[in-house]
Parts: C-alpha cells; sequence; structure tokens
C-alpha cells in the first residue's frame, strides 16, 4: 500500500464546471420550487457564489482552509492486497483523512466563506444520522457562527453521541417531532426557520440536494475531490485515466464531487445506491432505481414515495445513505447514460466493511462500504478482470464501529472472530 501522491502539495481548486441553466434545471429536474419569500435569498445565494467562485480572494481563502484546516490534499492509495484478491486494480481517494473524517467538510467550509460574505451570523442546517449536522457545527465553531441544527427526534435518540458533538461544538440541536421524525420532517423544519429569519441566516444543505443553486454550489465545492483525484490517477497510472470511478450516493455529493473530475474522460462512472434488505423488500434507499419523480425540499429529483404520493422512508444500515431523494444532476446523468447506478444491500456492504478493513487496514463508514460491495461484486463481471478502478473513500468507519459490533454479534461472525477463511466472501 503506498501513498502515491497528495500530502503536502498545494490545494488546486478545480476550475468552475458548467453553469447552470433554466434555474438549475438538469433535463427535466433540479429548479427552485419554495416559498416566495426564500426567493430573493436564493438569489442572493446565487449571485455570491458565482462572483467569489471565479474570485481569486475567495479561492485562496477556500483553498487555505482545505489545507491548513480540513488537511488536504487527501492522497490517493494504492490498494496491492484487496487488488490482488479481486483481479482489478483498486485506488483509493482518502475523504476518510479530512478533518471530522470525511468529505463533508469539503462542502461546509466554503458554504462558512459565503455566509460571511453575505453578512450573515447565524447557520441553519438539517441532519439525519448528525453528520452534516457535526461538520456545519464545526465550521460555525471556526467561523464564530451562531448555529442550529434542526434533527428528528427518533434520530437524535438514535444518534445521541452526535447531538451530544454538536452541543460540545456550540450548535443547539432541535428536535423535530412532526411526521417521522426523522430527516425529512428536520428539513421541512429548516426550511420553516429560513423564511422566518432569512435575512441574518444561511441555511447550509449538506448535500447535491435542495433548490436552486444549492445542487450546483455544493457539487463546485466538492469538484476538489475529483480534480485532485484525476491529476493523482494519471500521476500513479502512467497519464491514464481509471477504467471505472465509483462512489457511493446518498444524497449524492461525494459521488458529484468525484465525477465532476472525470466527466471528460472515457471513464465509467458508477454511482452505488443503498438496496438495504433487498429492492423488492422496499426497505432500502435506492432512488434512482426505485424512485418516482415528484417535488420535495424545494427541487423535482426521483423520490422514494408510495402508491398515494407520500415520501417513504428510507431504509439503509448506513446513516448517511438514508435519504428518501437524490440530487437532480444525477437523474439527468442516469438518464444521459453518462453515469450508471446499481445498488448493494445492508448485507454486500457489511462484507465489504470487512474486506477492506483484512485486506488494507482501512476501516471504511458504511456508506463508503457500499461503494467497495460494488467493485467487490462486480469484479470480473460488470467489472472486467484487470481494470482499473477508483473508488472514492468518502469517510472513515469509527462512527458506525459500535453499531457494527453489534450487527456482527447477531449474524455470529464478528470481526475478530478471526473469519475462518479471511476472505471476507463468507458470511455474515
Ligand atoms: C453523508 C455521507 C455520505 C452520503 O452523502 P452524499 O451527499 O451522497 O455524499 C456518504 N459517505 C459519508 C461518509 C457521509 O458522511
Amino acid at each position: 500500500m503506498t501513498a502515491v501522491s497528495g500530502r503536502g502539495g498545494p490545494v488546486v481548486l478545480p476550475e468552475p464546471g458548467p453553469e447552470p441553466v433554466d434555474l438549475g434545471r438538469f433535463g427535466g429536474f433540479g429548479g427552485r420550487f419554495v416559498p416566495e419569500t426564500l426567493v430573493p435569498a436564493l438569489e442572493e445565494l446565487e449571485d455570491e457564489f458565482r462572483h467569489a467562485w471565479s474570485s481569486g480572494d475567495f479561492r485562496r481563502e477556500f483553498g487555505g482552509l482545505l489545507d491548513t484546516y480540513a488537511g488536504r490534499p487527501t492522497p490517493v492509495t494504492e490498494c496491492h492486497r484487496l487488488s490482488e484478491r479481486l483481479g482489478v486494480r483498486v485506488l483509493l481517494k482518502r475523504e476518510d483523512l479530512t478533518h471530522t473524517g470525511s468529505h463533508k467538510i469539503n462542502n461546509v467550509l466554503g458554504q462558512a466563506l459565503l455566509t460571511r460574505r453575505m453578512g450573515k451570523n447565524r447557520v441553519i442546517a438539517e441532519t439525519g444520522a448528525g453528520q452534516h449536522g457535526v461538520a456545519t457545527a464545526t465550521a460555525c465553531a471556526l467561523f464564530g457562527f451562531d448555529c442550529v441544527v434542526f434533527m428528528g427526534a427518533v434520530d437524535a435518540q438514535r444518534q445521541a453521541l452526535n447531538v451530544w458533538r454538536m452541543g460540545l461544538l456550540g450548535a443547539e440541536v432541535r428536535t423535530v417531532e412532526s411526521g417521522s421524525a426523522t430527516l425529512k420532517d428536520a428539513t421541512n423544519e429548516a426550511l420553516r426557520d429560513w423564511v422566518a429569519s432569512v435575512e441574518t441566516t444561511h441555511y447550509c444543505i449538506g448535500s447535491v440536494v435542495g433548490p436552486h443553486p444549492f445542487p450546483w454550489i455544493v457539487r463546485e465545492l466538492q469538484s476538489v475531490i475529483g480534480s485532485e483525484a484525476r491529476s493523482q490517477c494519471r500521476e500513479v497510472l502512467g497519464g491514464d485515466d481509471p477504467d471505472a470511478v465509483v462512489a457511493c450516493v446518498g444524497g449524492g455529493s461525494n459521488a458529484m464531487g468525484t465525477f465532476a473530475g472525470f466527466r471528460d474522460t472515457a471513464a465509467r462512472l458508477v454511482g452505488v445506491e443503498a438496496a438495504g434488505e433487498g429492492l423488492e423488500s422496499g426497505r432500502h434507499g435506492a432512488s434512482i432505481s426505485r424512485g418516482v419523480p415528484g417535488v420535495l425540499h424545494g427541487a423535482r429529483s426521483l423520490y422514494l414515495q408510495d402508491e398515494h404520493g407520500q415520501i417513504r422512508e428510507a431504509h439503509s444500515i448506513s446513516a448517511g445513505l438514508d435519504y428518501p431523494g437524490v440530487g437532480p444532476e444525477h437523474v439527468a446523468l442516469a438518464e444521459s447514460g453518462r453515469a450508471e447506478y446499481d445498488s448493494v444491500t445492508d448485507h454486500e456492504a457489511l462484507e465489504a466493511f470487512r474486506l477492506l478493513a483484512e485486506s488494507e487496514g482501512i476501516i471504511p463508514a458504511l456508506e463508503s462500504a457500499h461503494a467497495i460491495a460494488w467493485v467487490a461484486r462486480e469484479a470480473g463481471a460488470a467489472l472486467p478482470s484487470g481494470s482499473t478502478v477508483l473508488i472514492t473513500l468518502s469517510g472513515r468507519g469509527d462512527k458506525d464501529a459500535a453499531q457494527l459490533a453489534d450487527a456482527f454479534a447477531d449474524t455470529g461472525s464478528g470481526a475478530g472472530s478471526g473469519t475462518a477463511s479471511g476472505t471476507g466472501n463468507d458470511g455474515p
């Protein structure tokens, strides 16, 4: 295992990507479906970002934070033992090595800079498992902003440690009892707060979702993943691009940020959704495979819905893939065929979690384990033997360790049991 590139060099921000068209439409998806009171704030945010993203000052400041605070550039790591096992050459883009342990920090630092430029001093955010809430609270502590994080009461109970972390970072966590008391209800409540507080408050959305301009802004802020990875891959591969680029898809920000760097190459782009307990079970988070067009949280996209058009709860063993929708640009990429989307089950993700730990000494976030699982399953099949694949490791797995100790204990094949064959393919 060799870190081939990265650390120590300056952060090189990506060139600005495609400008939004038609109020943030990606084909028939995206757009801006919000109460009128929010339109001026979204227009201000769009203007501010467009100006900032091409301004040397902003880019220097953002690049500096990514470097000295977030720990970028993150390396690309070649996985020799895993490659040998799978028969494909695996490279990992190591977002797990950033401050706070996932790619979410890239987005929140950029939005914090925008907040300051707009003269605002209060930030609100929604969070499901708490990961975006913790990232936002981190950036707010750094900038000295007031921070309120909306979280469903059910989620807050499940993720008590993250609630405590946000408090430690100086944020107020407001629990939401309405509806199913989970992420979609927290998002509704955050939008309600924003309507009333928009003069002083920025709403920091955590993925490439929500009304225009968020899907565009979050993609651009995350595309540092792809631009770094592209040049690092070229260094490792003697000037070539990988044959395939794979990332997990919740709302879709780590995937979109990665794909942005490879859009104009010949690389296959593969997004991996959560199939949960299986697509047929109805308990999954696969909005692209099984979603229905609709409008939620300010944008037209694919959402998990019942026969009455009510939003269905998503399910995944990984909290970060547990969102009933997906960023509109992914839907457009799926429709055009430029990117492919597939899904893996909870069970497959658990296997991959252990596989990467055993074969490379890297414990992935459960979300990221979905991308690993797809490569492990498709090596020699959809992914021909001998191909080279870059996988974005969106986060580290420490946060999942306690939950997984339970999951492995339930299935009687624990980490630490010595896993008799060591192939990672023999249970749970
Ligand atoms: C939040 C999260 C995700 C899912 O979000 P995307 O917007 O789809 O990237 C994936 N991995 C990790 C580690 C996360 O924290």
